[in-house]
Formats: structure tokens, sequence, C-alpha cells
């Protein structure tokens, strides 16, 4: 393919920060392609002037794994709904489309995403590739939502993979690290819409850790943070609902006061307070579990799922067997007391089905996630890497966008297809032009 349009796709980059506001960079060029032609195009321009490629989501990852130093590929310019299939209840989605516009364009058919994680700022493209998960023993992540993608290769060629076109790369392509290619669309397995009721109350932490995988089993939906140094966690049980049950949404004060006010506005004020003064921590949390929690709604399940982040923080989150939570939890517990880390953040335990997806943290395995976080004024290293200590005994897998400190050899160990996909790599992108700094460390250059 000729490059006839490729010189004017590329601008120069701008300064790009992600959220969690841990890696920047200045790329040296950035394009917005608005079609599938432009993808192409921006990809063999760059070929030729000898720089990689990458694309870049919502910057919802805290790892690097969306640093672009050469093109920085944004393909917010390809969004929306571009063809639905009432009988399978299929859609095919645009790449660059954010999470949070999925609502407006699923309603209308009657479809809803089966599962979500807790917010809906990334793009489907980014939330698929670093296997974006939610709660729920009986669910699995967004990735395995996913039936069939289109990509355009390190060559400038489409490809599709579908149940029925070049099927062997599903498993790969569904999950991919933005390694393999840029993807311009992906067909998602929607489900009827629904509503879910939600009942979030404080309990007793030991009841909770005891009764894990009845807890698990019990309801749609579960999870529970978790505070330093109170002996109190926050479960949160939601159970789905036929779509035609009455809502009883949070009203919108109550929903601002509780979401935004709450955890986000004297949260912010906690955390801040808690750099200034660690001792304080463990009064704040004892505080903060008292203010959040407790209250029961039902409302359209994205509503459910979805919540907002104010507050900037830092996270880890590690996959390890569903059966291993309470002990681990016990374990991070007296880790944090005996080195005297004053965490202002809670835990977040959650779990998730067992996929067949290589690079999926739960791949062959029923999973149980420990999140740990911290304020992004304060520094994360010596909490995560101790944290991470107690999660390689579990064997586990920590989140592709989530910072570790793992590389491709420790990885290679953890996934039992992990040659299976680098096999794929050196197929799609031998000459790695979609690679960055992070992908070399996690997949090898
Ligand atoms: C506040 C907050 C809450 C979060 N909650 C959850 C949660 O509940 N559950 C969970 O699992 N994770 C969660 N995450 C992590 C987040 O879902 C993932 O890191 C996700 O990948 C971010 O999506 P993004 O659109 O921002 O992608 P980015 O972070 O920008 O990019 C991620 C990867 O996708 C690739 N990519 C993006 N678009 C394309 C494309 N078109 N073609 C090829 N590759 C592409 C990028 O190159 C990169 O490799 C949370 C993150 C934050 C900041």
């Amino acid at each position: 393919m000729a490059v006839t349009k490729g010189t004017e796709l590329l601008t120069p980059g701008k300064r790009w920060t992600n959220w969690g506001r841990v890696e920047r960079v200045v790329p040296k060029f950035a394009s917005k392609p608005s079609n599938i032609e432009e993808v192409q195009q921006t990809i063999l321009r760059a070929r030729e002037l000898g720089v990689p490629v990458k694309a870049i989501g919502a910057g919802h990852s805290f790892t690097a794994i969306a640093i672009a130093p050469g093109v920085q590929l944004d393909p917010s310019g390809l969004d929306g709904l571009l063809e639905v299939d009432a009988k399978s209840k299929r859609v095919k989605i645009a790449a660059g489309t954010n999470l949070y516009q999925l609502p407006a364009l699923l309603s209308p058919h009657g479809l809803a995403m089966e599962n979500l994680g807790d917010i809906d700022r990334q793009t489907i493209s980014g939330a698929t590739s670093t296997g974006t998960h939610g709660t729920g023993g009986k669910f699995r992540g967004i990735a395995a939502q996913i039936v069939a993608a289109t990509l355009v290769k390190a060559d400038g060629e489409i490809l599709v993979v579908s149940e029925t076109e070049n099927k062997e790369l599903l498993p790969a392509v569904r999950l991919g690290l933005g390694a393999l290619g840029i993807l311009v669309d992906l067909t998602i397995q929607c489900v009827p819409a629904f509503v879910m009721q939600a009942i979030e109350k404080p309990e007793p932490m030991e009841t909770v850790l005891n009764e894990w995988d009845e807890r698990v089993d019990g309801t749609d939906h579960f999870e529970f943070y978790w505070f330093p140094y109170t002996d109190t966690v926050l479960t949160k049980s939601n159970k789905r609902l036929h779509a035609e049950t009455k809502l009883q949404p949070l009203g919108k004060l109550k929903r601002w006061v509780d979401d935004v006010a709450v955890s986000n506005g004297v949260f912010e004020l906690t955390c801040a307070t808690g750099k200034l003064i660690p001792a304080a921590v463990p009064g704040i949390n004892r505080i903060a579990t008292k203010l959040t929690g407790n209250r029961e709604f039902t409302d359209v399940s994205t509503s459910v799922f979805t919540t907002q982040r104010t507050v900037h923080f830092r996270e880890m989150e590690y996959a390890i067997p569903r059966e291993a939570i309470p002990n681990a939890v016990r374990e991070i517990n007296s880790m944090i007391r005996k080195r005297d880390f004053k965490i202002s953040f809670p835990i977040e335990v959650r779990a998730a089905a067992q996929d067949d997806l290589w690079l999926s943290t739960a791949f062959g395995r029923e999973s149980g996630y420990i999140a740990v976080h911290r304020y992004w004024r304060e520094n994360y290293l010596e909490y995560f890497k101790a944290v991470e200590q107690i999660m390689n005994s579990y064997d586990g897998r920590p989140h592709w966008g989530k910072i570790h400190f793992q590389d491709a050899e420790s990885l290679s160990k953890l996934y039992p297809k992990y040659e299976a996909f680098l096999k794929v790599r050196n197929m799609l992108d031998p000459e790695r032009i979609f690679a960055n700094p992070y992908l070399d460390r996690v997949l090898g250059a």
C-alpha cells in the first residue's frame, strides 16, 4: 500500500500524562485518524520514519503500557456504534468508544454489557487490551465479552479475527496489551438490558473473610473494601434483576453526597491529612468506614456497576486463586501493621470466573482480586513491593494496567500460554512497530 496521506496525518506530539500521574511522555508525533484508512496510513508513515506506533485509550492504566515515544495514535476519532445484530445480541463498536458512551448506544436496542469494572472512563479497546474486569464469581472480564475484532497490522493490512475468520488468534487478540496491532473495532456479546439491586453495608472483617466463598456464590456481584487499621469491611452485594423491575435509584443529591462528596471530596481531605500526619491515619480510617456504606438501591446495571473517582491515586492489583483470598488479606493486614505503613486508601477485594484468554489474569482459574492503592501524592513503592511479595507466594498475576514489578521472565511462569502469545506477536509484529519500553519489559524486546 502506498503512503498518500500519512505525511499530513502526523503532527508534533504534545506532553501526555496518565490518570494516575505516574507516567508521562512527549511523543515525537501524534495522529488522530478518523477512519481505518488513516490508521493504515499512520502506520505506514511511521514505518518510513522508523518510529514505533502506540495507541492510547483514556490513559487510565497506571503502568507505562500506553506510553508512546514514537507516534501516539489517538483512536478517539473512531467512535460509536457500527452494527447491531438483534438476534445474537452482538454489537460492533468503534475502538475509540468510551465505556460511558455505551448505555446510550445499547439501551435503545434493549442491550447492556454483561459485566463492568468500577468506572466507565476507559475506551473499549483500552479496557479489553489490559484485561479490565469487575466482580462476580460467575462473570468474566470485559475481554471475554469480545467475540470479534478488526485490527490494522504492522504491515498496514487489515486483519479480522472472529469465530469464523482467523479464529485461532482470538485468545490473543481479545486481550492483546496493544502489542498485536491497532484495534479499529470490536464486537461485543451483549446481554438483555437488566437492573441491579445494590446492598452496601459495613460488616465485621473476620465474618466476611470466613464466609468469602459463600458470599461470592450467594449473589451475582460481591466485593468488599477494607480500610487498614479497622476490623470492618464495606460489603457490596449486587443482584441482577429483570429489566422491568421497579427502579429505586439513589436520589441525585444522595448519590452526589455519597459518591462525590463523601467518597471523593472528604476522602481527598482525609488522604491529604494522612500524608501530612501519618499517625492520624488509623483514626481517619475508622471515621471513613463509618461515613461510607450502608445503603440500598435498585437501578439500571451501568449505574450500579460504575462510580466516579475524582481523587487521584496509584494502584496495584493481583489475581490469585479465589480460595486464597481470606489468608492473603490477613497476611496483608499483618504486614501493614508490622511495617507500620499508614495506608489511608481502602483495599478492594473482588472475584471473577475463569476464562480462556491467554494473557488474562483469570486464565484457567477461578480468581480472587486484591487491589491496593496509595494517594497520588504519597510514595507507593515500598508498600506495593511488600504486597507483591505476598502475592508472589500465591502465584499472583498482576493486572497489566496497574503497577507491578514483574518482567518477562517472571510473567512467563505465571501464564501457561505465554509462549503461544509471543508466537502470535512475532507473526503479527515481527519488527516491533507497536512496542514500547513497558511491552519490552513484560513481553521481551
Ligand atoms: C480510577 C480507575 C479505576 C479503574 N477501575 C478498574 C476496574 O474496576 N477494573 C479493572 O480491571 N481495571 C480498572 N482500572 C484500570 C483500567 O481499566 C485499565 O488500565 C484500562 O486499560 C484503561 O483503559 P484506557 O482506555 O484508559 O486505556 P489506556 O490505559 O490508555 O491503554 C491501555 C492499553 O490499551 C492499548 N490500546 C488502547 N487503544 C487501542 C487500540 N485502538 N488498539 C490497540 N491497542 C489499544 C494501549 O496501547 C495500551 O496498551 C481502573 C483505572 C482507574 C484509573
